[in-house]
């Protein structure tokens, strides 16, 4: 069996006792990034041995693990932080166990998308999540231009030395729209900034960017 384990995103009390009893009972756990994953393990008492599984050494590390599983061996896979496969790692390994008729099953839990929108107070009953936006300036900027006459709710990551740019952009395309940031969710310094994409880049002008974000703009707002 291959099991999706949710992890938490800030907040390591943010898990489930499912998730908890999966990783304690596994034959071994699949993580993004072994250091990161052992410090939950440790809180929680977990025995079960780790191994790596992340973006650059995916499609080597997933023919070893469907080797396991094909075995028998029961595997949880994790990422550093919330829902395996969601701007992270898993895709792969979810796709090739299915191919090959493996067990798979999923422990929900924390998503940074689904709780910034819930947080944010914009219309949620239809939204768009668009991951990460390009990196190079004017990919990005016309990735957001295809935003003009969308009316739902879009949601993007952004690292906090892309905010500043990714606002400006916004303004610059989308001709100044409702922006919420969702910042640090479930640590000690979460916040939400809300305003249009002018106030927020007057913010974020002032307060240097840190920690980790979740983008939201509505432009039915604006
Ligand atoms: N799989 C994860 C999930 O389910 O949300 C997302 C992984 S993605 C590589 C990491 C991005 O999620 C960060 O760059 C940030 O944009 C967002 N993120 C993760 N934790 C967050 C938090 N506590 N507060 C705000 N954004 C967060």
């Amino acid at each position: 069996m291959l099991y999706l384990v949710s992890t938490p995103i800030g907040n390591l009390q943010d898990i489930t006792f499912r998730a908890v009893d999966t990783l304690k009972n596994c034959d071994l756990i699949a993580a993004e990034d072994t250091r990161h994953t052992r410090i939950l393990c440790r809180h929680y008492d977990v025995q079960t041995p780790l191994t790596s599984y992340f973006e650059h050494n995916e499609s080597k590390k997933t023919e070893q693990l469907l080797k396991h599983l094909k075995e028998g061996k029961s595997i949880a896979l994790v990422t550093d932080a919330g829902t395996p496969g969601i701007s992270d790692p898993g895709y792969r390994l979810i796709h090739l166990a299915q191919e090959n008729d493996i067990p798979i099953t999923v422990i929900p839990g924390a998503c940074a998308l689904i709780a910034a929108l819930s947080l944010s107070g914009l219309p949620s009953h239809n939204f768009i999540f668009e991951g990460f936006l390009p990196v190079k300036s004017q990919a990005r900027e016309n990735k957001l231009a295809g935003f003009k006459d969308e009316i739902r709710t879009v949601i993007f990551y952004e690292s906090p030395h892309r905010i500043l740019k990714t606002l400006i952009g916004m303004e610059k395309v989308l001709d100044n729209p409702f922006v919420v940031c969702a910042r640090e969710l479930t640590k000690k310094f979460e916040e939400v900034i809300k305003g249009d994409s002018r106030q927020l880049i007057e913010h974020f002008t002032r307060h240097k960017p840190k920690g980790e974000f979740v983008l939201l703009l509505n432009r039915k707002k604006s």
